[in-house]
């Protein structure tokens, strides 16, 4: 595979249906998620891995794991 064009995996919120409860910030191993001015999560995506676990606890199931060549 050429490094270069490695696909990586980033977390998405859909930010219109966040309710902003914060329980992706809780699961979240690398501490890439973050509710950002008490009214939707963010996610910094230098720091997310793309492991999923913040959009299976999502009680809302606004977070979409996305592939983007990196
Ligand atoms: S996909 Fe994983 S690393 Fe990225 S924000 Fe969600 S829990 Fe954190
Ligand atoms: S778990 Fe879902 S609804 Fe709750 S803050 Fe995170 S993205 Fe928003």
């Amino acid at each position: 595979m050429n490094a270069g064009m490695r696909k990586k995996r980033r977390a998405s919120v859909d930010v219109s249906l966040c309710v902003a409860c914060g329980c992706c910030v809780k699961v979240c191993p690398v501490d890439a998620i973050e509710i950002r001015g008490g009214i939707a999560a963010a996610v910094r995506t230098d720091k997310c891995v793309g492991c999923g676990r913040c959009a299976a606890e999502c009680p809302a199931s606004v977070i979409t794991i996305q592939e983007a060549v990196a």
